[in-house]
């Protein structure tokens, strides 16, 4: 389909490869990547990746033998074992926000003969292109901030290995978790305007942080330094979290993340509820933990509604 084949190639240019391979959505790129190893294979993933790529992994692929470990990838100190065959790193990861030195962890994968995958949804090729620091995968769930207005479910594979590619786009055809055209449009015409959307939800959340930050009523504001993610842990228990959540008329509470309007929502009983509650624990998902896609309204409306939430939450 041509409109795919300029969308792919949109991409590939975007984040600096070669290729791009277009799926149906963010999980059937990692579906695909996932289905180049064998039964046997080892793959050292992240701790606290995308909940959805977590239960592919630890449902699907376990049962057919592929091995995952999971491991705090934004540990300068981490290893990875011989033997390894991929590597999955988000960065910076959902929803703790933490971040890798993909340069070190590309040079400590190929040293074992492993290959590296980036998940880059977060950032976005506006923030960071990690196929420039030695990753070989790159991965978007362009339903996010590539799409931009919540309207459109994709994914995307871009690599600059002729083999890899090969075998995405052989995967892609095989399996049939394609795009159509409409959809593979609707992602292009956002892209357009992703270099302004970005420094606006950038510019927003930063503004938003340094005003977190001052306040009584939060124990930590969590953000890595760009992009329009944030993370924060209210005071209180659950319930007031789930108060605060259901208080805000801007910040719309939802799933998903990368629109141009805001969105809030509570990881320990939405996006991460399939992760086992002591994993949540021991990686740090609190229950107060709050997570916001901060859009591209006006910093004052923003402001005033997440004011109002915080009064909603003292109950
Ligand atoms: C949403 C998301 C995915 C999955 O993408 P879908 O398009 O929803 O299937 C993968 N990784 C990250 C970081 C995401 O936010």
């Amino acid at each position: 389909n041509p409109t795919r084949t300029a969308l792919q190639d949109c991409l590939a240019a975007l984040e600096g490869g070669t290729h791009g391979v277009c799926f149906a959505s963010g999980l059937a790129a990692v579906d695909t990547v996932v289905r180049t190893l064998s039964p046997g294979d080892h793959v050292v993933c992240g701790d606290d990746v995308y909940g959805g790529t977590y239960r592919l992994f630890t449902t699907v692929f376990a049962k057919v033998g592929i091995r995952f470990s999971f491991v705090d990838l934004s540990d300068p100190d981490v290893e990875i074992p011989e033997g390894t065959k991929l590597v999955w790193a988000e960065t910076p990861t959902n929803p703790l926000l933490k971040t890798t030195d993909i340069q070190s962890l590309a040079d400590k994968a190929h040293a074992v003969g492993a290959l590296l995958a980036v998940d880059n949804t977060f950032a976005t090729p506006v923030f960071q292109r990690p196929l420039s620091m030695g990753a070989d995968i790159v991965l978007h769930s362009t339903t996010k901030y590539l799409g931009g207005h919540s309207d459109v479910v994709g994914g995307a594979l871009i690599t600059s290995n002729d083999a890899l590619a090969e075998q995405f786009t052989t995967l892609q055809n095989s399996v049939g978790a394609v795009p159509g055209p409409w959809d593979c449009f609707l992602t292009l015409r956002g892209i357009k305007t992703l270099a302004v959307r970005m420094a606006r939800h950038d510019e927003n959340a930063k503004a938003l942080v340094a005003w977190m930050r001052e306040r009584d009523d939060v124990a930590k504001v969590i953000y890595p330094g760009f992009g329009g993610m944030v993370s924060f842990v209210l005071k209180g228990d659950l319930d007031a979290a789930v108060r605060f959540v259901k208080a805000t008329k801007i910040f719309i509470l939802a799933e998903s993340l990368g629109g141009v309007e805001s969105l809030i929502e509570l990881p320990a009983i939405m996006t991460h509820a399939s992760v086992p509650p002591d994993v949540r624990a021991s990686i740090g998902i609190d229950d107060g933990l709050i997570r916001l896609s901060v859009g591209i309204e006006h910093i004052d409306d923003q402001r005033e509604d997440l004011e109002q939430a915080f009064a909603a939450a003292k109950g």
